[in-house]
């Protein structure tokens, strides 16, 4: 499969990855929008939010953001968790990927 994410988690393509366990990675994004701009997703591929039907996996990477904003020291001043689905909202991977973004005051609402 032709998933640009699967050959980030194969490590067949280079990221700069801040946690990896059997069943999530996370890197920063390369194009940071913020002074933290992490990509958090399951190993086991999933294109979008819509495919998640009784999936485990979201509880473990919900345990990884917060583990990572600690890490980060963005847990008291705040952060945001996106996810993009379909065109509407730009997705541009369909890999399912949590933005965790913080370390600067993040404007509301979203454009
Ligand atoms: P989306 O628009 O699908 O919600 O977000 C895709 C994100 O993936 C974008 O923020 C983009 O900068 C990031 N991205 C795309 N390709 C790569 C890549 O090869 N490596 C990394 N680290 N990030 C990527
Ligand atoms: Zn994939």
């Amino acid at each position: 499969m032709d998933c640009i994410f699967c050959k980030i988690i194969k490590k067949e393509i280079p990221a700069s990855i801040v946690f990896e366990d059997d069943k999530v990675l996370a890197f920063n994004d390369t194009n940071p929008q913020a002074p933290v701009h992490i990509l958090v997703i399951p190993k086991q591929h999933v294109a979008t939010v819509n495919d998640l039907d009784a999936m485990n996996v979201v509880r473990d990477l919900f345990a990884v953001m917060n583990r990572i904003a600690k890490e980060k020291g963005i847990d008291k001043t705040g952060y945001r968790i996106v996810v993009n689905h379909g065109k509407h909202a730009g997705q541009a991977v369909d890999h399912l990927h949590f933005h965790l973004l913080g370390g600067r005051k993040l404007t509301w609402p979203p454009g």
